[in-house]
């Protein structure tokens, strides 16, 4: 097996055929000696509007086949530098939402046992708090860069703690993240209360509404996110939603007025330099996405993810004892 496996090309098969791994990557059983790893969570039990998301990982994979592997933007050329493959998905519980993030949680133990950088399809947004879990296992609290239309920080939905929605309240009282390291981007639409986001900001947290990001580029906001975030560990979560229902419609709860597909790219690609220990790409719903171009979008970002990971971890650090 190649150490640094490169994407199946599309002048050795048709970019149509053959399996749909993840930007046709090789499948691998787990993360051991890899420095990043695509991982599909394909849950959709903590939605609270339209369900879908559990066949986002798999739709992602189909749409990622057209990526190539050099960034002609940025001059990266992740396969050059790191070991990276697709090592499948998650088996969780479709009919138990709390022993499916148990089971999420301990899967991401396993992977971060290994020094192998996690790049998650999801599934919804409850995923984000079992891997912050193990992210706070293995880094301690970590800097969150969080792309949505939505806060995610309710307290309870239907009477629930776990749920889409409630992710980053949950992650703070879990002391999860490093309040003072966090931004939370393209926030909007309707809310419960006036006062929804203020909780956020109580909290430390750098909220940028979506209309503080409208026609103008993200470019010098990642500048300063990057001052805020540096000297620790980043967690990136990108909810699809956070971009316009124009160009990503294929999700759960939409809200208009969102960030630009170019402002998305803006936000990863901004996120280079820091230490980026994880990301995830959730809540493309295939059902509403008669295009594919919700999942397509997301395999771009996700690819694009990978472009500002950190170099590949030294020999000596690659695997944890006992793995
Ligand atoms: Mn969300
Ligand atoms: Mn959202």
């Amino acid at each position: 097996m190649d150490a640094r496996p490169q994407p199946l090309s599309g002048n050795e098969m048709p970019r149509f055929a053959g399996p749909a791994t993840m930007m046709r990557l090789p499948a691998r059983g787990d993360a051991r000696g890899l420095d990043a790893c695509f991982v599909g969570v394909p849950l959709d039990i903590g939605t609270s509007n339209r369900p879908g998301a559990r066949f986002g990982p798999r739709a992602i994979r189909a749409e990622s086949v057209l990526l190539r592997p050099y960034n002609m933007a940025t001059g990266a050329a992740p396969f050059d530098s790191l070991a990276v493959a697709d090592i499948g998905d998650v088996a969780i519980n479709p009919y138990d939402l709390g022993d499916s993030v148990r089971i999420v949680e301990e899967a991401y133990d396993r992977i971060l046992a290994t020094a192998c950088r996690p790049l998650t399809m999801g599934g919804d947004h409850t995923i984000a708090l079992p891997i912050l879990r193990a992210m706070r296992r293995r880094y301690g609290p970590v800097g969150l860069v969080h792309v949505d239309a939505h806060a995610d920080t309710n307290d309870e939905m239907f009477g629930e703690k776990i749920a889409h929605g409630t992710p980053f309240r949950r992650a703070v009282e879990e002391g999860l993240l490093d309040t003072g390291r966090v931004v939370q981007i393209g926030l909007r639409g309707t809310g419960y209360s006036a006062g929804d986001f203020d909780w956020c900001r109580k909290q430390g947290f750098r909220v940028v509404t979506a209309d503080a990001c409208w026609n103008v580029s993200l470019s010098p906001l990642m500048d300063e996110v990057r001052r805020q975030l540096a000297g620790g560990p980043v967690y990136l979560t990108f909810d699809i939603d956070g971009l316009d229902p124009s160009v990503a419609p294929g999700t759960g709860t939409p809200e208009f007025a969102g960030l630009t597909a170019a402002q998305g790219f803006e936000v990863v690609r901004g996120c280079r330099g820091l230490d980026v220990v994880g990301a995830d790409l959730v809540e493309v719903a295939p059902p509403y996405d008669t295009s594919g171009n919700t999942a397509l979008l997301g395999a771009n970002l996700l690819y694009e993810m990978l472009c500002v990971l950190p170099g590949p971890a030294t020999v000596g650090d690659r695997e944890a004892p006992g793995i």
